[in-house]
């Protein structure tokens, strides 16, 4: 029998509410001590458990494994931020801008840096750092269609107008249809910007709206893709976090943006990763010319040499240079690749390059690297395929390269043929794909341009000097191992 039985009704129900007032000031109590109670407060536990826990999205601009490891504008700032803490990132990817700020709010994770853009709607849901750089929203369309429209309202009525579901763009068209109604738009779960575009590109959809920084990055890849207009004026992106009592790593990661605002360093970093897009840019046939009349005589000698020694076609060496430097040794990317050929500093440590500025040093470590690639390619393959495949791991890693080998063969393809595999090579950005492979996602779509750029520049090197009169008087050319185009 209950004790409470012997109490009167009134009595019980008085009884009742004191217990329920006292657990919940005990328990008020026990949430404000671990809040703010001393050596308890969130950031504490971060650096207690050495760990700090992120949401970001797979994206170029993000979040991505590149070749020499994870790279992107999101992932070096919480590097720097994980390192200010002294504690180990923990990253955690979605394509579902949805699921990051509930995983935020809800305190899933500790934080969100996914290229964000602060919007009031977030704002009720979530607390945002200061910016870390601003952005415009563009309005993306197909060159050569003569569907250039001049705003949103006649985009939507002259064809299909597609974006992000839950995204900055979406709440954006959904605030403006209030004063146009005939605004109309789809909105996609579950793919990314480069899907986006690359509808565009395809002209499966007409329109789509991206964050111009995405775009510039992109752009190199689709160069049929042109800005109708932007969309808004500058919008920032920022870190997001919780709202709630405990503020403590949120102030910190304030701080953090503060000092590294004001001494320039955040500038730098972010101007740093968007102007290699110049240096890798696809140059015209016209350029490359150019190039080849007054930068590569000075650097023939040494590609001829390294090729001869490592069994190369000194033309495929000096295309392969060109593409990552435009032959100039002293070219550097923001994630720590420089010189001639590129090499990151564990890369040519390993190749015994002491100096990578050093163009021979640098011709000679990217020749004997990518020998050793080709000759890590199984043998029954046909050389000129293995010479294609070697140059797709030299971008994007062996080990992505295998798993869109394993694609290719899951998908009846051959896995041996260069034409079938980079039919492959960009399911490595689709969770549907990647999820099942061992190295993940990869953006898969560059190698793919990567290697054909090598062989148009290898083309038109090859047809150049095969109809240059000063190449009649010829000097010895050590090609041994010349690629079937
Ligand atoms: N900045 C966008 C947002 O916050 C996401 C990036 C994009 O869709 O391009 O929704």
């Amino acid at each position: 029998m209950d004790k409470l039985t012997y109490i009167n009704g009134d009595t019980r129900k008085r009884l009742l509410a004191l217990v329920a007032a006292v657990i919940t000031v005990l328990s008020l109590v026990a949430i404000g001590l671990q809040a703010r109670g001393s050596g308890s407060s969130l950031l504490d536990e971060i650096r207690a458990s050495g760990k700090l826990h992120v949401y970001t999205r797979e994206g170029v601009t993000t979040y991505s494994l590149g070749p020499h490891g994870p790279e992107g504008l999101e992932y070096e700032l919480l590097e720097r931020f994980a390192r200010h803490l002294g504690v180990e990132l923990e990253i955690e990817t979605t394509s579902d801008l949805q699921e990051i700020l509930d995983g935020v709010a809800e305190g899933r994770v500790h934080l969100a840096a996914a290229g964000l853009t602060i919007t009031e709607a977030r704002q009720r849901k979530v607390r945002f750092t200061p910016p870390y750089q601003y952005i415009t929203e563009q309005l993306v369309y197909r060159r050569g269609t003569n569907r250039r429209p001049a705003d949103l309202l006649s985009a939507a009525s002259n064809g299909h107008l597609e974006v992000l579901a839950h995204s900055a763009h979406a709440e954006l068209l959904a605030q403006r249809k209030a004063d146009n109604p005939g605004l109309s738009w789809d909105e996609v779960e579950g793919v990314d910007t480069l899907e986006l575009l690359n509808l565009v590109a395809e002209e499966i959809i007409d329109y789509t709206i991206v964050d111009s920084n995405e775009l510039t990055l992109h752009r190199r890849f689709y160069p049929h893709l042109g800005v109708a207009f932007d969309v808004t004026r500058p919008r920032p992106l920022a870190w997001a976090f919780a709202h709630g009592p405990d503020d403590s790593l949120y102030q910190e990661a304030t701080r953090f943006f503060r000092e590294l605002e004001e001494s320039g360093q955040l500038a730098l970093i972010v101007k740093g990763f968007y102007s290699h897009v110049r240096t890798y840019d696809y140059a015209g046939t016209h350029t490359f010319i150019g190039h080849v009349k007054r930068r590569l005589p000075r650097y023939r000698p040494m590609l001829e040499r390294a090729a001869a020694k490592y069994d190369l076609d000194w033309r495929l060496l000096a295309a392969v240079a060109y593409q990552e430097s435009h032959w100039n040794p002293h070219a550097v990317s923001p994630t720590g690749v420089r010189g001639f050929m590129m090499l990151t500093q564990a890369t040519a440590a390993q190749l015994g390059v002491t100096r990578r500025t050093d163009p021979q040093q640098s011709i000679e470590g990217g020749a004997r690297y990518l020998r050793s690639l080709i000759d890590k390619i199984p043998g029954h393959i046909n050389e000129a395929d293995r010479i294609w495949l070697a140059l797709a791991a030299y971008n994007v890693g062996y080990g992505h390269l295998q798993d869109a080998r394993v694609i290719t063969r899951w998908r009846n393809g051959d896995p041996d043929s260069w034409q079938s595999i980079k039919e492959n090579l960009p399911l490595l950005r689709k969770r549907k794909w990647y999820r099942k492979t061992r190295h993940g996602y990869a953006r898969g779509n560059e190698p793919v341009r990567y290697v054909e750029n090598i062989r148009s520049y290898y083309d038109i090197l090859s047809w150049y000097l095969a109809n240059d009169p000063a190449e009649r008087q010829n000097r010895p050319v050590f090609a041994i191992a010349s690629p079937v185009l």
